[in-house]
Formats: C-alpha cells, sequence, structure tokens
C-alpha cells in the first residue's frame, strides 16, 4: 500500500468569464492501508478532488504525491489506482464476468481470471450477475459491479465515489462490510466520498469533513462526533442531529455557564466572555435526565420508543418551536406534557459563536 499526499490542492472550473472555485486549498495526508472518506453535503466538491486523485481532472494548482511520486502530470492508467465512479463504463458487448475479466486482464498475466471473479464474486454475492449484460442490470447492481471492477486489480490505491448509493438498505449493509473486509485484507490506501454520514462514520479509520470546497476537519469518527471543530461539523454529523439554540455566557469564578432561560448549564468550554451570546450544542446521545438537580426543564412535547433506546421532544420555554431532541434509555417511558429535566456533561456542552 502507498501513501497519498494532497498539497494546496486547488480546483477552478472556468465556464465562461465566471471560474468556478470547486476546491480551494486543499492539503490531506492519508497513511499506507489506511481508509478515509470524504463527507460533504452535495456541491461541496468531494467528486473534483477524488477526480483529481485518479487523473479524471486537471490540477489547477498544488500537487498530488502517491507514495514519492507526483502524480500531478501521469494519466491515469498511470497512477496505480482503482476507480469507482458512478459513471463508469462497463463494455455493452461484454457480460458482467467478461467486464469483471477484462478489467483484471488489463492489468498483468493472471493465471485463472475465472476462479479471481469468482471469489470476488461470492465475496460481494453476485453471482446472479456474471452471465448478464450491463444494459439489463438494475442501478444498484451496476454499483456493485462498479465496485468489483475497482476492487478486482488489487490496487494499492483505491478511490469511490458514492459506491453504495443505489444499493437498498440490506444490500447497503452487506456490501458495506464486505469492502471494508476487502479493504483491510487487502490493505488499499482508500478514499470513499459519500454525502452519508452514517457511512462514513462506520466505513472510516478517518473522515475528512468537507464544506464549500474547503476540509473543516480531518479526524477518526469519535474525534469528529466528540470534538466537533465548528458549528457546521456539530450540526452535519450526527443522527439524530445536535440540539442548537441561543444562550448567554456566565462566567462564575473559574466556572463557565450557560443561561437559557431561567436554566444554567456548566460547560467546559473556555474562552468564552461573561454576557456573550453564544450558539450552545447539545448532542441528543449525551444528554441525560439520570440524578439531575440543575440542567434544561421543560415539558415532553413527543416521546417515541425505539426499542434500543427513547426519543424525547422536550419544549424548553425559552427555545421556541424547536423541541430539544434528547435520546433516552429504553426502560424509560414518557408520557406527552410531562415535566422533565436534562442535562449534558460539561465537556459535551459545546459554544459556537453566533453568526
Ligand atoms: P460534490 O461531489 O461534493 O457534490 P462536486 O465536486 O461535484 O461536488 O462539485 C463541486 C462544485 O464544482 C459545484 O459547485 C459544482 O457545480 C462545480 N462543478 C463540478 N463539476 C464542474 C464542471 N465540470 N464544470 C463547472 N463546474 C463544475
Ligand atoms: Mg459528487
Amino acid at each position: 500500500a502507498l501513501p497519498l499526499r494532497l498539497r494546496n490542492v486547488r480546483k477552478v472550473y472556468r465556464s465562461g468569464k465566471k471560474g468556478v472555485e470547486a476546491v480551494k486549498s486543499m492539503d490531506l495526508d492519508i497513511e499506507p492501508g489506511e481508509l478515509i472518506t470524504l463527507l460533504g453535503p452535495s456541491g461541496c466538491g468531494k467528486t473534483t478532488t477524488l477526480r483529481m486523485v485518479a487523473g479524471l481532472e486537471t490540477i489547477t494548482s498544488g500537487d498530488v504525491f502517491i507514495g514519492t511520486t507526483r502524480v500531478n502530470d501521469l494519466p491515469p492508467s498511470k497512477r496505480n489506482v482503482g476507480v469507482g465512479f458512478e459513471s463508469y463504463a462497463l463494455y455493452p458487448p461484454l457480460n458482467v464476468r467478461e467486464n469483471l475479466a477484462y478489467g483484471l486482464k488489463a492489468g498483468k498475466r493472471v493465471a485463472d481470471p475465472d476462479k479471481t471473479v469468482d471469489e470476488l464474486a461470492d465475496r460481494l454475492e453476485m453471482h446472479d450477475l456474471l452471465d448478464l449484460r450491463p444494459a439489463s442490470l438494475s442501478s444498484g447492481q451496476k454499483q456493485r459491479v462498479a465496485l468489483a471492477r475497482a476492487l478486482i486489480r488489487k490496487p494499492p490505491v483505491l478511490l469511490l465515489d458514492e459506491p453504495l448509493g443505489h444499493l437498498d438498505a440490506s444490500a447497503r449493509q452487506h456490501v458495506r462490510r464486505e469492502l471494508k473486509l476487502l479493504q483491510r485484507q487487502f490493505g488499499y490506501t482508500t478514499i470513499v466520498v459519500t454525502h452519508d454520514q452514517l457511512e462514513a462514520m462506520t466505513l472510516s479509520d478517518r473522515m475528512a469533513v468537507m464544506d464549500a470546497g474547503i476540509i473543516q476537519q480531518f479526524g477518526t469518527p469519535d474525534e469528529i462526533f466528540d470534538d466537533p471543530a465548528n458549528l457546521f461539523v456539530a450540526d452535519f454529523v450526527g443522527e439524530p442531529s445536535i440540539n442548537l439554540f441561543t444562550a448567554t455566557v456566565v462566567r462564575d469564578g473559574g466556572r463557565t455557564m450557560i443561561r437559557v432561560g431561567n436554566d444554567v448549564l456548566e460547560t467546559a468550554a473556555q474562552n468564552a466572555p461573561d454576557g456573550a451570546e453564544v450558539t450552545v450544542g447539545i448532542r441528543p446521545q449525551d444528554c441525560t435526565m439520570k440524578n439531575v438537580t440543575r440542567g434544561l426543564s421543560g415539558s415532553i412535547f413527543v416521546y417515541e420508543d425505539l426499542m434500543e433506546h427513547g426519543i424525547a421532544r422536550v419544549n424548553h420555554p425559552a427555545v421556541p418551536d424547536k423541541p430539544l431532541v434528547v435520546q433516552t434509555p429504553a426502560e424509560l417511558q414518557l408520557e406527552t406534557g410531562q415535566s422533565v429535566t436534562f442535562s449534558a456533561p460539561p465537556k459535551r456542552v459545546y459554544l459556537f459563536d453566533k453568526d
């Protein structure tokens, strides 16, 4: 496996006189054999980044290194990458088996291509597709074949753009697990592009959360979940979404509190001046109602029992029109209208600048 490095990489698309800066000065260091995801909303520059690494798009400025080789000026076929893009063409006259074997042979001589194809087809549960032609495949089936084609040559670097997007829920779970196992087994250095934060959380060694052509944070799923770098990351990652509301900072000796209506809550955040208006973020998963003496008090608006846990939506008098979401243990049963008080550990009460 090879390391992958991006240094100051930019992409400006020219359309007429105007330019669109799709990727702005991106730095990224990926370890050999590491799987990272690029996660972000539609249009943030994920596909553009991947295409520049693959050699399918010119790099406006900056450098891409695969291993120790600067690959900016190398064609895709010389970059040691396997690519799986949505638009990646299969040859229509060939059936799936022939398509996969063709991808294999284009690389190097293989003793028994059929055996290699069969093994991979087993892993991805796609034996029933091998005799079919591309035209008769559903979009989900095409996606599996495209993934298999990217994997079959065991490339040192694997680049996948939304590889699971067209699969139904159960197929997605299976293929996601196999992808991760194959990646571990063969040690491909891998970039997976996705807009699905759950997929990113389950697949990634580290994830790069992107917005507007910029990496907002790069870290392990735990680091990103537990210590979001800014409001965008806090809001984009996590399901159910983080609670965000306005509050006032109260410095009390060495401690920092936030006040919302009549309630106060301690935060471990530093650097917030007394009296400042801030946006507070608290994750539903970090809230507790157990043994709470001081916290946020409100009344239950809706309670959902989801078996493994509950989700309570709590109306707070100082947070208008937006119930606060609290994840509760399964054994708790709550009624609409019931009064509750909840809090979160100070380290999990995040403060962000109000914009
Ligand atoms: P993502 O994959 O995150 O959805 P893209 O990399 O496809 O984002 O696009 C990033 C930005 O670049 C968007 O504003 C998009 O409209 C623009 N863009 C993408 N491809 C082109 C192109 N070929 N020409 C001009 N603008 C483009
Ligand atoms: Mg895209």
